[in-house]
């Protein structure tokens, strides 16, 4: 395979990449879309894929949708349809990790919004905390008295927009209760960019308010984990061969398609711009090597030629 040197993908050898893959992985946000409009030509694309039989999986570190949501947003959007089992969200994956790791009848406490208590109540853990938080008196040293749930075994910490220090206090107080209640949280983005430069805070933000409070590291469910590829895999017969991931961020999707030896593909409709790449590649330090993607393309779009017509 050689070393990776993000190569445009176009013309014959874009024929080829996409003739030699049978599952295509889509980040969403920056790939399929920015926010609520679809990228110019990317339901197009999609759509063609599709027609030559490609299977097409959805792997996103937002944890503010339900699969079924995804599956709504897709459609609304114009790109084909799909089923929830293509889509791995966040808050469905966290959902499975923990529906594993925890013993029958052991609870989560959650900071994050209804889409992660909708994931872990249909794996069947039971879950509390989402929402604002109901404080139990007006001053921080009151929320310290609030009762605790004994069946709390995890503290769950995905995109959370009611986050607030008692919320935190209540975490704490669950990760001290027990040394064996788990930390875990969905994803580590440290931004959400929005139109015109404009960004607000990711839910790393809040998962490393968690950790510097517990003096713990969480285990992270997202991207690029490879524990969201093992969740693809374990629903799917995927060759990682003969599997293309692609994605807008470097240190989330591109990481996590190397490491899992997928052929990784960047589009530039998201965060990246290509001297990014170009400052990776002029590194000596190795590990920079594994930001570094097979292939950029400006936007998805520009894989139409290849997919015929
Ligand atoms: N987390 C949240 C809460 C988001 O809203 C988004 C994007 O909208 C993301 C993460 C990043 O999502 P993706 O992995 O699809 O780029
Ligand atoms: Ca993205």
């Amino acid at each position: 395979a050689g070393p990776r040197l993000c190569r445009r993908l176009e013309g014959e050898a874009a024929r080829a990449v996409l003739a030699n893959a049978d599952t295509l992985l889509f980040d969403c946000d920056g790939v399929l879309w920015r926010g609520d409009t679809a990228i110019s030509g990317a339901p197009a694309a999609l759509g063609r894929l599709a027609a030559a039989g490609k299977r097409l999986c959805y792997v996103t570190n937002n944890s503010g949708r339900t699969r079924v949501a995804y599956t709504e947003k897709l459609r609304r959007l114009g790109f084909p349809p799909a089923e929830p089992r293509h889509i791995f969200g966040t808050a469905f994956c966290a959902a499975r990790y923990l529906r594993q790791a925890l013993p029958p009848g052991a609870a989560a406490y959650v900071l994050g919004g209804p889409a992660l208590a909708a994931e872990l109540e249909a794996v069947g853990i039971p879950h509390l905390g989402p929402g604002p938080a109901a404080l139990p008196g007006p001053a921080p040293a009151d929320w310290a008295k609030a009762p605790l749930d004994p069946a709390v075994r995890a503290v769950l910490v995905g995109f959370d927009e009611h986050f607030s220090y008692a919320k935190l206090c209540q975490a704490l107080r669950y990760l001290l209760q027990n040394p064996d209640c788990l930390l875990v949280g969905t994803n580590r983005d440290h931004r959400l960019p929005l139109e015109g430069g404009a960004a607000i805070p990711g839910t790393g933000c809040l998962v490393k308010a968690v950790e510097t409070a517990a003096q713990r590291e969480a285990f992270i469910v997202g991207k690029p984990n490879r524990f969201m590829f093992d969740c693809v895999a374990s629903e799917f017969q995927v060759d990682p061969a003969r599997t293309i991931m692609v994605g807008d961020r470097l240190d989330t999707d591109i990481l996590m398609g190397n490491s899992c030896g997928l052929t990784t593909l960047l589009t530039l409709t998201g965060v990246t711009a290509l001297d990014e790449v170009q400052a990776h590649l002029d590194s000596d330090c190795p590990a920079r090597h594994s930001l570094v993607p097979d292939y950029y393309v400006d936007s998805i779009a520009d894989l139409l030629p290849a997919l015929g017509e």
